[in-house]
């Protein structure tokens, strides 16, 4: 019913894998000197990799058990800087330790690193080791409990897509990340013969993520040159995020290890098209039924179903934030790419916001393309379920199903920048409710801090305008 490994449901809806890698085989993979490195990481707010590599002796000898990390990695911007004025963390706070307590359930072989391993962690308070509310995981296990005392659990996929250059991470540094040239001359959208050209590094990724425990339905080529989506199966919303967060760490390190640079950013180019996060959602009852299946309702959508995507519709607005989190996500918003720009529904219709697929079968699904390549999954994942249980809490009714090219039709606009976002989620009594009064904040206090910045700051393109015309 769920991956074809599961064996069992674990809590927060976590599909168990029967081959899951235990502390009893990483001891004798040490022993036999199979494995050597250990790395625990948890999630930034970026939803990056942040942590240490230990010699698995240590590991297993100890800090299986806990590690600790300064608290500021849960209060930095994208360049790491210690971002004043949280309430979490400061300098007047002293920047202490947070837990990093690994999720064993999450130990796994990292086939392109050799004799290393991979554990994520939970982030809790140094004194409580209470979970540390904001940390990404953490807010996406509280909406994902409000789903259990529902009866509910979450089935998701994620789609990553990103753009591959012929240059290195260092080439690229170094020419200020001006004029790369993509892997690929012209549109490769599933194309195979241009797709040949860079198997070396899409092999590499499929074939290291499967056996990392990440099963890959495929990859393939997108609708941009040197543009790539990787597909991994659909599976509860936590191992789902944590698999989003693997895959894009795998395909830096697999893409730097074979002397090419990818980008997440969502909107890298002006004229090129930009890279979604597409997420797949169903929900399921806790003993494993799909829920948003009705034979005998029009597309086969239930109305739980219907609520679900109501829910979604009336709070994208506020929404957005998580699933566009930088200046630059809204760039992506463009008509004709693909792209969302408007809050609708449609069944099977790349031009809406929220497309229905699988119509009419057990795999009826809400697809939300709103989300660009660089949201942080947990957080996107909870902003959307935390909307879904207000629809069906709520029993909100779905408006009627857009049809035709929503790019012309008529529709809220999805918020066209991230000041306006900010303002949505800050207007948001749902998501003040779901989240809680502490952890918007703390996302809302992020947010401001890009726009400011992004504000203060001079850019190029003023200067190319302005220079010799002011
Ligand atoms: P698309 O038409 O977007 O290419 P695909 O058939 O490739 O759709 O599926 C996209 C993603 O949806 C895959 O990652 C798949 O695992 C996932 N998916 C399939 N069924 C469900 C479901 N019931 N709930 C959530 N995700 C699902």
């Amino acid at each position: 019913m769920f991956a074809t490994l599961a064996s069992g449901i674990g809590r927060f809806g976590r599909v168990l894998m029967s081959d899951k890698l235990t502390m009893d085989w990483l001891r004798e993979a040490v022993q036999v000197g199979e494995i050597d490195t250990v790395i625990a990481a948890q999630i930034d707010m970026q939803g990056r990799l942040m942590g240490k590599r230990f010699q698995a002796e240590f590991f297993i000898d100890s800090a299986f058990k806990e590690t600790h990390s300064c608290n500021y990695l849960q209060a930095t911007d994208m360049e790491m800087n210690t971002v004043e004025g949280y309430e979490a963390t400061s300098w007047a706070r002293g920047y202490g330790d947070y837990v990093m307590k690994p999720d064993l359930d999450t130990l796994r072989r990292i086939p392109w690193a050799e004799g290393t391993a991979l554990v994520l962690c939970d982030v809790l308070d140094h004194h409580t080791h209470e979970d540390v509310p904001h940390s990404p995981r953490a807010v996406l296990k509280r909406q994902l409990a409000r789903l259990e005392e529902r009866g509910l659990r979450a089935m998701m996929a994620t789609e990553l897509e990103f753009f591959l250059y012929r240059e290195s991470f260092e080439e690229a540094h170094d020419g200020g990340y001006r004029n790369l040239t993509p892997i690929s001359p012209y549109n490769e959208d599933y194309h195979i013969f241009q797709t040949a050209k860079e198997e070396n590094v899409m092999r590499a990724i499929r074939k290291g993520l499967q056996g990392a425990g990440v099963p890959v339905e495929n990859t393939k080529g997108e609708a941009d040159s040197g543009q790539e989506e990787v597909n991994v199966r659909y599976t509860d919303a936590l191992t789902m995020a944590d698999n989003h967060s693997i895959v894009k760490n795998a395909v830096k390190e697999i893409a730097w290890a074979n002397g090419r640079a990818v980008t997440f950013l969502a909107k890298p180019s002006t004229t090129k098209a930009g890279s979604s996060s597409h997420i797949h959602q169903s929900l399921w009852t806790t003993g494993g039924e799909p829920l948003f299946f009705d034979a005998a309702a029009e597309h086969g959508m239930s109305s739980k179903m219907k609520s679900f995507l109501a829910g979604q519709l009336a709070h994208a607005p506020a929404t957005t934030l998580f699933l566009a989190p930088y200046i630059n996500s809204y760039k992506r918003f463009a008509r004709g790419t693909f792209a969302p720009t408007k809050i609708v529904w449609s069944m099977d219709n790349r031009t809406a916001g929220y497309r229905v697929c699988g119509a009419d079968s057990k795999a009826v699904r809400v697809e939300c393309r709103i989300g660009g390549s660089d949201l942080n999954p947990y957080l996107a994942m909870a902003a959307l379920l935390a909307a879904g249980i207000d629809g069906i809490d709520r029993e909100l009714q779905l408006a009627d199903e857009f049809r035709g090219d929503a790019y012309q039709g008529k529709g809220n606009e999805i918020p066209a920048t991230l000041r306006a976002a900010i303002d949505e989620a800050e207007a948001s009594a749902m998501l003040r409710d779901a989240l809680g009064d502490a952890v918007l904040g703390h996302y809302l206090h992020a947010a401001r801090f890009e726009q400011s910045e992004y504000d203060r700051v001079v850019t190029d393109w003023e200067i190319a305008r302005g220079f010799e015309r002011a």
